[in-house]
């Protein structure tokens, strides 16, 4: 029940205390509102209310939500700002399934080389071009490593991918390490090669590609999976200074997308230990959920007991381990029960990819994470690599298949039916990548064949089984552009203008929920964020139109205006 005369301040206090309805009372001016949104559409996100004229915010919380008048008379304080959306739209903030936050703090000092349109890398000349304009314009030094990310060998012209030779020529003097769009490999120069000790001699480890020049052992410039680990492990950090500032330019990364909530998605412990320094040093904007690797787990479950999990510290959460079980469908490292139509990434022959690690270690692993009672995240795309992730589940469950774990299979890429059923049955979540329909879609049916290809992140299957799929960027595999998610969901159109499986496609509605209240619930954080209901966190969005109201192919054209993060406005567009 709200009073009908409550006007603010003291004189409401006042008629309040008067009033004869004892309830009335809970509605006086000490529940005033730090601030009332009004004036545009409020999504809500919450089923038993979608829409609502009127939102007010305190103490960093959602106080109510209503009409306008109902709004406005019981929370309409003297000191509560009145926000008019005009005819802009309000959503919970955008929570962010999976992504490599930790990338982000080094991308502001890397060259973008993504293929149209995501960025400018539309053939080899195009890549070499942006990394000669990044060094002059920053005039970097002899000797200093440059770094690109967003390589995409898949969309280069005639299949003819970058080389070392390609860079050698303009970039004798400086390393360069040109990112693969899986950020599961990099194509190196001969500088770059030196320095991180690649030659003829280097082996091809297990679960490693090593592009090697025709008819010799000498590297050609591309290194994937296991090959890549030890040089990524190995790259300039931030130092000291640049911790915070590199913090708060990533995280501004997210804000202007919309997220009030993002994941690192593979944190290894010196990553970990540098977002926790930053934090504690004042460099957090949004909230981060971190997922320790699980090669660095033990160095970070000893740094951090087994009670700081699960929580945030410094707006910083432990959210579970991470393992990955084999490598990306565009870069044909993904591992299938099915070979690949076009052989391998070397020109392998009868080519189905191959896991990431040995099967029993993963088992084991499982097993360590279950019993400890943490959440897992476990990257999988191809269906070979998930039934080995429900190989694993089933030794590491045994006897209670079905506890609610918070397992999440990341990607699930080519999840196969059958596999979704015992997603259902074993409380496992996917979350998808839909945004694989439009960047490779056109690739997977070449590499994969129609049918698999079209069944491809099967939002509407999983959806109708019962799962509540969240879906994601994987950035900086692709731009953190929450709207082109949402687009990627409901249209399902690839590059070359083909729909990627016509009966996966979901309703916006759908596919805004992949985004905020089933990743709440991928988080267990759905009690405070996710929906816009009273007493959960004031992280907010504000976008131009409504993606729920406009035709679905320009859901992508929609722009964040600003976004809240606790009743905070912490980015506004220009
Ligand atoms: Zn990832």
């Amino acid at each position: 029940m709200k009073p009908l005369l409550i006007l603010a301040g003291v004189a409401a206090l006042a008629l309040a205390s008067a009033s004869s309805k004892p309830e009335v009372e809970v509605a006086a001016p000490e529940v005033a509102a730090d601030a009332i949104y009004t004036g545009g559409d409020i999504v809500t996100v919450n089923d038993a209310q979608p829409t609502v004229e009127a939102l007010a915010v305190k103490d960093g919380k959602i106080l109510a939500v209503g009409t306008r008048s109902e709004i406005e008379k019981s929370y309409k304080g003297r000191a509560t700002t009145a926000v008019d959306l005009g005819g802009k739209v309000l959503l919970p903030g955008f929570i962010d399934p999976h992504s490599h936050y930790f990338s982000s703090l080094s991308v502001a000092n890397q060259v973008n080389v993504f293929a149209p349109p995501a960025g400018p890398g539309r053939d080899i000349a195009s890549i070499v071009a942006e990394l000669k304009k990044f060094r002059d314009d920053r005039r970097i030094p002899k000797g200093e490593l440059i770094q690109a990310y967003g390589y995409d060998n898949n969309a280069m012209p005639n299949g003819v991918g970058l080389t070392r030779d390609d860079l050698d020529v303009d970039f004798p003097d400086n390393p360069v390490l040109v990112g693969h769009v899986s950020m599961h490999g990099a194509v190196l120069n001969s500088a770059a090669m030196r320095q991180f000790g690649v030659s003829a001699a280097t082996k091809t480890p297990p679960g490693g590609i090593i592009l090697r020049k025709p008819g010799s052992d000498e590297p050609s410039g591309l290194l994937m999976e296991t090959a890549f680990l030890p040089i990524f492990s190995s790259l300039p950090r931030p130092n000291a200074e640049q911790e915070v500032s590199w913090s708060r330019a990533g995280q501004m990364l997210y804000a202007a997308a919309g997220i009030t909530t993002a994941h690192e998605g593979a944190t290894h412990a010196a990553e970990l230990a540098l977002m926790q320094r930053a934090a504690a040093a004042g460099a957090s904007i949004i909230d981060v959920v971190a997922y320790p690797f699980f090669t660095d787990f033990d160095r970070v479950l000893e740094k951090n007991p087994l009670g700081t999990w699960g929580k945030y510290i410094n707006r910083v959460k432990l959210g579970g381990a991470k393992i990955t079980l084999d490598g990306s469908p565009q870069g044909r490292t993904a591992y299938f029960t099915k070979p690949y139509l076009t052989g391998g990434p070397g020109g392998e022959k009868n080519w189905r990819g191959e896991p990431g690690f040995p099967e029993d270690d993963v088992k084991a692993f499982v097993k360590k994470v279950y019993d400890l009672g943490l959440p897992l995240n476990i990257h999988a795309n191809g269906d070979a690599a998930i039934d080995e992730l429900l190989r694993a589940h089933e030794f590491a469950a045994a006897g209670d298949l079905s506890r609610q774990r918070h397992v999440t299979v990341i990607h699930s890429q080519f999840v196969r039916p059958d596999q979704l059923d015992k997603f259902v049955a074993y409380k496992i979540t996917p979350s998808f990548f839909t945004l694989h329909t439009f960047y490779f879609g056109d690739t997977h049916v070449l590499q994969r064949g129609k049918e698999q290809a079209f069944f491809l992140s099967p939002m509407r299957t999983a959806i109708d089984k019962g799962l509540r799929p969240t879906n994601h960027t994987d950035f900086v595999v692709a731009p953190l552009d929450q709207m082109f998610v949402m687009w990627s969901a409901v249209n399902r159109l690839s590059r070359g203008g083909v729909v990627i499986g016509p009966d996966q496609r979901i309703t916006p509605l759908e596919a805004l929920k992949a985004i905020t209240i089933n990743a709440a619930y991928q988080y267990s954080e759905e009690a405070s964020k996710g929906t816009l209901e009273p007493g959960k966190l004031a992280d907010l969005v504000i976008l131009d139109r409504n993606p729920l109201k406009v035709d679905p192919m320009s859901i992508k054209d929609i722009k964040v205006v600003a976004t809240i993060k606790d009743g905070r406005t912490i980015y506004t567009a220009m």
